[in-house]
């Protein structure tokens, strides 16, 4: 899919550790092919204590465009020159933009589950939202669903202090009403709309876990979604599905994540026709 690399081939690419298992090459590889960009976008694998050395290095090398993924999110702060108010809130930066100064900090990830959930038609306004887990993609989904004004939040985690740290992090920011319960507590929840299940509890190669096993949770709420998008329907999903839920995986919020990221690269607008032509490019390559 990558166009011919010449003497004005310009790199974008992935800094994190692991990177083997990433998808994002092809999202925004077959991404350039597609707008006709003379981009390349690689992944590196960056080994702990040389994140430093990484990004002045890709800076020296003229590297435009960056995302960053686990472990680096929110130790990436660091080396930046300016952070947006949103990855600020969040604390965590997915996306580098270089300027002449350095690299601006950008958090992708809630647009990205925003994207998703409105392109399936999932209304987190006004609805009630379960979130479980409260590590780094539980912020974004928090901050998202307050900053979309839900009605109300209950996070759920395996440590309770964990999940009052992220509700004290988004009440900082909103008003929105947020309880947080233990994950062996759950029993005598109350009726609520949406679950976003953000724990990598059940990812690929542990299909077979699942947070939540206990039959009448789902008869509590309409809508599951999880982050995790390999495998394509985790066992929260399928026990979901099995209970007549409507259910949403990662992959979407992974793909839209990674245009707002090309979008802010390059500061376009990708139109709808593209990005439909890019997802099914790339789900034929999954398949
Ligand atoms: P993380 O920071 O490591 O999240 C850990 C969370 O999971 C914590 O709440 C932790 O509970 C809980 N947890 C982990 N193992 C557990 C276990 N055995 N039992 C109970 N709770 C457990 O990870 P993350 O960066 O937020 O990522 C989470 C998942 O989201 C991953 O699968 C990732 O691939 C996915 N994700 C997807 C996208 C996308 O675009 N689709 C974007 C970001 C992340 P404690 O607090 O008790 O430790």
């Amino acid at each position: 899919m990558i166009q011919k690399i010449d003497g004005k081939t310009k790199v974008l690419g992935l800094i994190g550790n692991p990177v083997e298992h990433t998808i994002s090459p092809s999202i925004h590889n077959i991404l350039s092919y597609k707008l006709g960009m003379n981009y390349v976008y690689v992944p590196f694998c960056v080994n702990k204590g040389m994140l430093e050395k990484a990004i002045d290095g890709a800076r020296a090398l003229n590297i435009e465009g960056l995302n960053i993924t686990v472990p680096y999110k929110e130790q990436v702060i660091n080396n930046l020159i300016k952070v947006t108010p949103l990855a600020r809130q969040i604390g965590a930066v997915n996306t580098l933009k270089l300027t002449s100064g350095g690299y601006i900090g950008y958090n992708t990830d809630a647009d990205g589950l925003n994207a998703s959930l409105v392109k399936n038609n999932i209304k987190l306004n006004k609805s009630s939202i379960v979130i479980i887990g409260a590590g780094g993609a539980a912020k974004a989904v928090g901050m998202l669903c307050a900053r979309e004004k839900c009605k109300q939040i209950t996070i759920i985690n395996r440590t309770i202090s964990k999940g009052e740290k992220l509700a004290d992090n988004i009440r900082q920011y909103y008003d929105t009403e947020i309880k947080v319960i233990g994950l062996n507590k759950i029993y005598n929840i109350s009726p609520f709309d949406i679950a976003i299940q953000t724990t990598p509890i059940g990812m690929s190669p542990q299909i077979l876990d699942n947070p939540i096993i206990d039959d009448k949770f789902y008869n509590k709420f309409h809508t599951a979604v999880d982050l995790i998008y390999n495998p394509r329907k985790t066992q929260f999903l399928l026990k979901a599905e099995k209970n007549g839920l409507k259910i949403l995986n990662g992959f979407e919020m992974l793909f839209y994540q990674g245009v707002k990221a090309y979008e802010i690269w390059n500061d376009i607008k990708i139109s709808e026709e593209i990005l439909e032509d890019v997802m099914i490019n790339i789900l034929n390559q999954y398949r």
